[in-house]
């Protein structure tokens, strides 16, 4: 029988090697930012068109290569960075496969430009599918020059099974990032379509960080150093309160190189434990310095796993450094949103006559209620205390500027609960004393009626009230909105961005006004009324982390998924303290909802203890 076997030729088996190389664009970037910073550049520019489907160009101005370099580097195998296995254990460079050229070249147009200092001249090549196509002596800066030019080209298949732009350039973002970060002794920009994304001059840590991330977090950074005989650790964690619902800011670096460790995630998560929410992600950018010769990073070209010898040593340092910063910059818990309730409660309630004299003391002292009166033109004087209500009752404000009769208004709206409504409506009408609701442990509200009491969850009503506003609202694309002094500009992670791109719409018609929305950053300059402008970036994210969890995949009902997660953000939370007023508007408002009796998650909103209940507990 005859022999059957036969060596690749040299192309095929470039492109199979470069299917494990190159997934996407984002990893051609990852590659060629990488020989850039090998090359000891000082300066790199990352150029994209169409997200890197048209073009990814590095422009370098490192060490360059000569005429038989710049030829053999599109060799498989062709490495200037190791030289026997034993230099495997000591890489301090990124790459050392000589396999990434090679790969991209398989797959693309490559046009390489480069030159070395010493030299007049540099070389330029172009390469399609593994074959030159042209060598030729060009001038050209000193460094290195490369764009990949119609990646996949020839695998169709590919081609196809790219995400849309958005998801690519995200890709290629985080890539950008992880380098930047890991070098801020670098200079780096990049380009895309013609527009600057990032600008980023040669810095320290923290303002490389502030530069990418954005200026507002400057503040949140808690410095962490440290350093002992196997690991030096060095760079920041972000201060509990400035916990974020995504883990879009969790950098770690070995080396240089960004890694990603579940358990060394851990070590971080177990010193921020008692500090923040749980569901709650803290920030870090944290640069590990270990002996070359203790970790293994001789994997998968696309890993970013990395195995160390002592794994369990660098766990207690990172967590025990972390927990030490923490304690010295003097981050309290800041747990506001949900507090326990007890410590808001002045004195024990239980088996004590309920009155409310203080609050009545307090309004008279509101210094906003003289403006908040004289600025509504209409019938509306609830005399609301600013600052207990800001967050939330204005925002059936709009609806109410029409008049005084909102509930007569929701009446007429709603068909279908009128029967119960109605009839709780005028029970609680037909007792009219002067004090009909009183807020237990800053939780309930209870509200006398005819057949004996109603008690409500504060939380939960809210929620249900500003969710038929939220939705209706959102029908009715009539928003109302507050204008910002200042734009406000948040900065998002490209799912996360993908995610808002869906609910941008809807956004707009509770209120948001944005006057930028594209990259990763989004520039808001209206919020709905009374929205505070501190608290946007928490709803957002809130509104993000509800999204995904909710539908892992694109098609979800978003006006719904919107309202409820803004009703949840924006609702009073149980333990805050309502005045009489407030708790009045409250039962008024649920009673005028399409459906009081459960919240926008179809929890109980209130219940019912009649007298003949009361009568029973006492026989
Ligand atoms: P590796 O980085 O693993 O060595 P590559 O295929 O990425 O393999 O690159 C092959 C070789 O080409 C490198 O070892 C290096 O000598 C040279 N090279 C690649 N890019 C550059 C650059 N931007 N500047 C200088 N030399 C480069
Ligand atoms: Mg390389």
């Amino acid at each position: 029988m005859a022999d059957i076997i036969q060596l690749l030729p040299d192309h095929v088996a470039n492109q199979i090697a470069a299917g494990e190389v190159v997934q996407r664009p984002a990893s051609v970037v990852k590659e060629l930012l990488e020989n850039a910073i090998d090359a000891e550049s000082t300066s790199i520019k990352l150029i994209v068109k169409d997200a890197g489907k048209t073009l990814i160009q590095v422009i370098d101005d490192g060490k360059g290569m000569s005429t038989t370099d710049a030829r053999l580097s599109f060799e498989r195998h062709a490495t200037s960075k190791i030289r026997s296995a034993e230099d495997l254990f000591s890489i301090n460079t990124k790459g050392f496969r000589g396999e990434a050229l090679a790969s991209i070249a398989a797959i693309a147009h490559v046009e390489l430009k480069t030159k070395q200092e010493q030299n007049e001249l540099g070389t330029q090549i172009e390469i399609e599918g593994s074959d030159i196509k042209s060598q030729e002596v060009v001038v050209t800066p000193k460094g290195t020059s490369v764009a990949v030019k119609h990646l996949f080209y020839n695998i169709p298949a590919r081609r196809n099974f790219l995400k849309s732009d958005t998801v690519e350039l995200r890709h290629i973002i985080d890539e950008f990032h992880r380098v930047a970060l890991a070098h801020p002794d670098i200079s780096f920009m990049m380009y895309h379509n013609g527009s600057e994304n990032f600008n980023l001059p040669k810095s320290n840590y923290r303002q490389r960080v502030v530069n990418i991330f954005g200026t507002k977090t400057n503040e949140k950074l808690v410095p962490v150093e440290e350093e002992t005989e196997v690991l030096k650790i060095s760079g920041f964690v972000g201060k509990p309160e400035f916990s974020r619902k995504t883990k879009t800011e969790q950098f770690f670096f070995v080396n240089n190189r960004f890694i990603k460790s579940a358990y060394l995630n851990h070590a971080i998560n177990s010193a921020f434990e008692g500090l923040i929410k749980e569901g709650s992600h803290p920030s870090y950018f944290l640069n590990l310095t270990v002996d070359p010769k203790t970790i293994d990073i001789n994997i998968h070209p696309t890993k970013t796993e990395i195995k160390f010898d002592d794994e369990h040593t660098l766990y207690a340092i990172l967590r025990s450094s972390v927990k030490h910063s923490l304690g010295q910059f003097n981050i309290a818990p800041v747990l506001d949103f949900e507090r326990d309730k007890n410590l808001d409660t002045p004195y024990n309630f239980e088996g004590k006559h309920v009155s409310n004299p203080t609050v009545e003391v307090d309004r008279s002292f509101n210094p906003f209620q003289e403006e908040r009166l004289s600025g509504k033109s209409g019938g509306f004087s609830m005399p609301y205390k600013k600052e207990a209500a800001a967050q939330w009752e204005s925002l059936y404000v709009g609806l109410e500027s029409k008049g005084t009769k909102t509930t007569q208004e929701f009446s007429e709206i709603q068909v279908e609960s009128q029967h119960e409504s109605q009839s709780l409506f005028n029970e609680k009408h037909a007792i009219e004393s002067t004090q009909t609701t009183y807020q237990l442990h800053n939780k309930y509200i209870i509200s006398t009626i005819k057949s004996g009491m109603l008690i409500i969850d504060q939380h939960r009503a809210h929620q249900r009230i500003l969710y038929e506003s939220l939705l209706k609202h959102t029908m009715i694309k009539e928003a109302v909105s507050q204008q910002l002094l200042f734009p406000l500009q948040l900065q998002f992670s490209s799912s996360e961005m993908e995610l808002l791109k869906q609910l941008k719409e809807d956004l707009e018609h509770t209120g948001f006004v944005f006057s930028k929305f594209e990259d990763s950053e989004i520039e808001i300059t209206g919020v709905p009324v009374n929205v505070p402008e501190s608290e946007v970036s928490i709803i957002l994210e809130q509104l993000i982390s509800d999204v995904e969890q909710e539908v892992p995949d694109s098609n979800f009902s978003s006006t719904d998924l919107l309202a409820k997660s803004l009703s949840k953000s924006l609702a009073i939370k149980t333990g805050h303290t309502l005045t009489n007023m407030e708790q009045e508007h409250l039962v008024n408002s649920l009673f005028a909802c399409k459906e009081p009796s459960v919240s926008p998650t179809n929890r109980t909103t209130f219940i019912t203890m009649s007298v003949d209940d009361f009568d029973k507990k006492f026989m």
